[in-house]
């Protein structure tokens, strides 16, 4: 089965571009806030990240959903894309100072904050601008995600958030700090997990380092447990929208939340991963010595995830319903790691045709470069085609 694409308008479009299906997006927006009604008390920020093109932030942001960023370019989009400064938290862990004196002077609503060293610098910065910055410490778990392992991000190895050992000392420097206020903890164990375990393990930790500050009269406003809800990268027509269901039921069932106590979500890959594809045309069909070629417009320099992450990607053709073949589908950048991928079957390919990389509104145009000075792809809303 083939996704459903407006073939026709595709034609006179130069390729390569994204094709955003904003239809999908609204569907998306509404399953999450269906959820949310649900859930009282539970309260969802678009990791910026995955993808921050204007347009789509901008539909995200009417949905009503708040804004996760890492980055001072993120804060800004995020705001540029009309999203209130008081629904926007910041994590990341290498904040600047002009990326923080951004945060305080818009009053963003929470600093993530990964480490003492950064609390002492917000600390000093808030107090030459005479704010008081709202900070949630950004714990690392030490809880695995069975994802790729460039994608985990809350194991001890890994570069971020703060050790748990470290929590109540760095708390107890917080108090003694005037232009700091600690409102929350912080938690995110990494990206694609499609396996709730991962989501029920964390669950287990939060409930743990809670009993251990309240034992301690340490009372906390929000917990805020990241993202990380995968998508079907493999049967994206299957599942259009991800369990949002199970996902927030997970949290429900095992996260003991304090009275008035809030949940804080960051999803990202979940919410524009399956409305996007990259779309491109075959160059060429080449014959190699042991296999044959399918040779795209697109390359890594467009979408990285497969020679970043050995990610897969659903590739249709959407030109030909000839008789299937094997083909290796790459792109025509320099290097030999620009493979979509290896052996898969297409419907038989020719020059010209019009293939679709699935899959692709996370982590995708936002990741593109200009290496062997390309140009970045544009994107195109299927409501302006
Ligand atoms: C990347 C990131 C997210 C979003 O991750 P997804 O897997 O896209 O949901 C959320 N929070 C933080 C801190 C992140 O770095």
């Amino acid at each position: 089965m083939k996704g459903d694409f407006p073939v026709e308008k595709f034609q006179d479009i130069e390729t390569p571009f994204y094709y955003y299906d904003t239809k999908l997006l609204r569907q998306t927006l509404h399953a999450i806030h269906e959820e949310l009604e649900r859930h009282p008390g539970y309260c969802v920020h678009y990791a910026v990240k995955a993808n921050a093109n204007p347009k789509i932030l901008r539909i995200i942001r009417q949905s009503g959903l708040g804004a996760d960023c890492v980055s001072g370019g993120e804060i800004q989009a995020a705001l540029a894309a009309g999203f209130q400064a008081d629904r926007i938290v910041y994590a990341g862990v290498g904040k600047s100072d002009w990326e923080i004196n951004l945060g305080l002077d818009r009053d963003i609503s929470c600093f993530n904050v990964e480490s003492a060293v950064e609390l002492e610098v917000i600390n000093q910065l808030a107090a030459r601008r005479n704010k008081t910055a709202r900070v949630a410490l950004r714990i690392n778990p030490d809880v695995g995600a069975h994802t790729h392992e460039n994608i985990t991000t809350g194991l001890a190895e890994n570069k971020f958030g703060i050790a748990m050992k470290d929590m109540e000392p760095i708390i107890a420097r917080i108090r003694t700090m005037e232009h700091v206020k600690f409102v929350g903890l912080h938690f995110h164990i990494g990206s694609q997990i499609r396996d709730m375990e991962d989501f029920k393990a964390l669950c287990f930790r939060v409930n743990e380092l809670q009993d251990r500050l309240e034992s301690q009269h340490i009372v906390i406003e929000n917990i805020n447990v990241g993202g990380g809800l995968g998508i079907n990268y493999d049967s994206p027509d299957e599942e259009p929208i991800p369990d949002f269901k199970s996902y927030f039921a997970t949290y429900a069932r095992h996260l003991r939340l304090r009275p008035g106590q809030k949940l804080h979500f960051e999803l990202g890959r979940a919410v524009v991963g399956q409305m996007g594809s990259l779309i491109a045309r075959t160059l060429y069909v080449k014959q190699g010595a042991s296999k044959q070629f399918v040779i795209l417009d697109a390359g890594m320099t467009d979408l990285i995830r497969p020679a970043l992450y050995h990610a897969r990607h659903k590739i249709e053709n959407l030109s030909s319903n000839a008789p299937g073949e094997v083909y290796d589908v790459v792109g025509p950048i320099c290097e030999s790691s620009d493979v979509f991928a290896k052996s898969i079957t297409l419907d038989g390919t020719k020059r010209g045709d019009l293939i679709a990389l699935r899959s692709a509104g996370a982590y995708g145009e936002i990741m593109a470069s200009q290496y062997n000075c390309r140009r970045l792809p544009i994107a195109h809303l299927s409501e302006e085609l």
